[in-house]
């Protein structure tokens, strides 16, 4: 096994890698930058590199520099994480010609399936349900209007080299694309520095559902089940979970075995994810495969207890898969929500700055549940403009998917944080949603059921009840210091009879 890892990230996910290095007993290195310097992630390492200024273009996305320290530290191997370096090609060809290991799958794998127009090629050879549309890109805004009059509105253009949610847009008529052809170009050539387009049906209403893959190097894929994640807030994911609420066991199936043979199609040798659109009547169409670590990754750990990380791991260094499709089984349910320095109030917007408290819910066994807090943060620390806004991934598992839910419900209200907007009180209204609890859930979720945005919810009874109680008490107190002998008594009484 290595016996050092420099992990090429920071915040949460740093901290997550770190964590199984330890119980593997690997030794870390990690790189930081100016905004950095006193993280969690850099307290826990075992050894650091400063690699320069809060910029990731200027730090976290310097291959050279990455290199630079693995050089001076002796660390064997890099783990990417998600983000800045994890998808990029070239990296891992850089790292394999330095002889440094990289953590994730083989560069062949991230050309192929990096780019949303050669991978859904590479799907539909490998005999994968893709979604109708034009599959090669197109030169104009008259060669994008004679493709989506072919598909049929509605469409969706998307940049090829598109992530995070970015370089998308629906048009349901022709004066849509006019105006959303030449925008996600421009979109697509600012934020990726490639402005291939394509355009493909836009499903109505559907699912986001995703078939977590695993490889090694020695030709073995299996799947890790699913995760659903139509709770998005433009095509971002807030909620997931695993399994889902969809899916009947021949679906699984299906969906599970499209996603293994395009994995093998590309001689996929790490941890991966398939990503699905559904609709309501289970039919699903390939959108992209992701070569990485996936940020909702816990869900699937809560529910088949394999470590993702430990594996990917594993096969860098070349070991066998120890376990086949056949010893894997679905155990319970795992939600997981993910805490944004956003203002939900506020039309969701971003809101730096330091978190003057911090105080998350007890993590491990509770009320026969398990609630797992992913986090880089501590009390004090910023949440700066530099990097994505993410304070934590509060995940939580139960026997039923109601259990995962009430475990993920009493785990927000646990949450505090205090000094910046935060969406916990969102999350929590959407875990009281009935719709929510029955798992009638569709990416249009949050439009539909918040049609003017996030005002707060009114309290339940029981809330209204303990809020005039408190009150009361409040009051009661007042008058005690100005009367003391008039209420003492009858105080005395009131403080005894509620034992709640
Ligand atoms: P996941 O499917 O793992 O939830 P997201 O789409 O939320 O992935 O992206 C995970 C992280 O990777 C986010 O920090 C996002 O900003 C970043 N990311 C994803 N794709 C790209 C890309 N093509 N370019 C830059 N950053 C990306
Ligand atoms: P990214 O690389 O940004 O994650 P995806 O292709 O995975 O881009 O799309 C992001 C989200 O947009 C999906 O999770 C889904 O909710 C929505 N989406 C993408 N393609 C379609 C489509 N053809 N029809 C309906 N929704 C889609
Ligand atoms: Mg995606």
């Amino acid at each position: 096994m290595f016996s050092k890892i420099l992990i090429a990230n920071r915040g949460e996910i740093a901290v997550r890698i770190i964590k199984t290095c330890r119980r593997l007993g690997i030794a870390t290195v990690v790189v930081y930058s100016e905004a950095d310097a006193d993280s969690m992630a850099v307290e826990m390492a075992d050894e650091t590199v400063f690699i320069g200024p809060a910029p990731a273009a200027q730090s976290y996305l310097v291959a050279d520099k990455i290199v630079d320290a693995c050089r001076q530290t002796g660390a064997e191997a890099v783990h990417p994480g998600f983000g800045f370096l994890s998808e990029n090609a070239g990296f891992a060809k850089r790292l394999a010609a330095e002889g440094i290991v990289f953590i994730g799958p083989n560069p062949h794998a991230i050309e192929a399936m990096g780019d949303k127009i050669e991978s859904k090629k590479f799907a539909t050879r490998a005999g994968v349900s893709v979604v109708p549309g034009h599959v090669g890109e197109i030169d104009d805004t008259a060669h994008a209007i004679k493709i989506s009059e072919d598909i049929g509105y509605p469409v969706m253009i998307k940049a090829s080299a598109g992530g995070g949610g970015k370089g998308i847009r629906v048009a349901w008529n022709q004066k849509d694309v006019e105006e959303g052809f030449p925008a996600v170009r421009a979109e697509a050539k600012a934020s990726f520095g490639d402005d291939r387009i394509f355009i493909e049906k836009f499903i109505e209403s559907p699912r986001h559902i995703e078939i977590q893959v695993l490889g090694d190097k020695h030709g073995n894929v299996v799947h890790l089940f699913e995760r659903e994640c139509s709770i998005q807030r433009r095509n971002q994911k807030v909620i997931e979970e695993a399994p889902s609420p969809l899916l009947d066991e021949t679906t699984r199936a299906a969906m599970g075995a499209q996603a293994v043979a395009l994995a093998k199609a590309v001689n996929y040798d790490s941890a991966g994810t398939v990503e699905f659109v559904a609709g309501q009547d289970k039919s699903f169409f390939f959108l992209e495969m992701n070569t990485r670590l996936q940020v909702e990754h816990p869900v699937t750990e809560l529910i088949t207890g394999v470590d993702l990380v430990e594996q990917m791991i594993r096969s860098a260094y070349g070991e066998k898969l120890a376990f086949g499709q056949k010893d894997l089984k679905i155990n319970g349910w795992a939600m997981e929500s993910r805490i944004y320095a956003e203002d939900p109030y506020r039309g969701f917007l971003p809101s730096i700055g330091r978190l003057v408290r911090y105080s998350p819910p007890v993590e491990g066994e509770v009320d026969g549940g398990i609630v797992r807090n992913d986090a880089g943060v501590r009390e004090g620390d910023e949440i700066s403009m530099f990097y994505d806004p993410m304070i934590s991934k509060l995940s939580t598992w139960g026997e039923t998917r109601i259990a995962a839910i009430d475990v993920m419900g009493r785990a927000l209200e646990d949450f505090h944080i205090e000094g910046l907007g935060q969406n916990i009180p969102f999350l929590a209204a959407v875990m009281d949603q009935a719709r929510f609890r029955s798992g009638v859930l569709s990416t249009n979720y949050i439009k539909d059921e918040f049609p003017e945005g996030f005002v707060g919810v009114p309290p339940t009874d029981y809330q209204r009840d303990l809020m005039s109680a408190v009150a009361c008490a409040m009051h009661r107190i007042v008058t005690a210091r100005s009367a003391p002998q008039l209420v003492r008594d009858e105080w005395v009484v009131i403080a005894g009879q509620d034992k709640r």
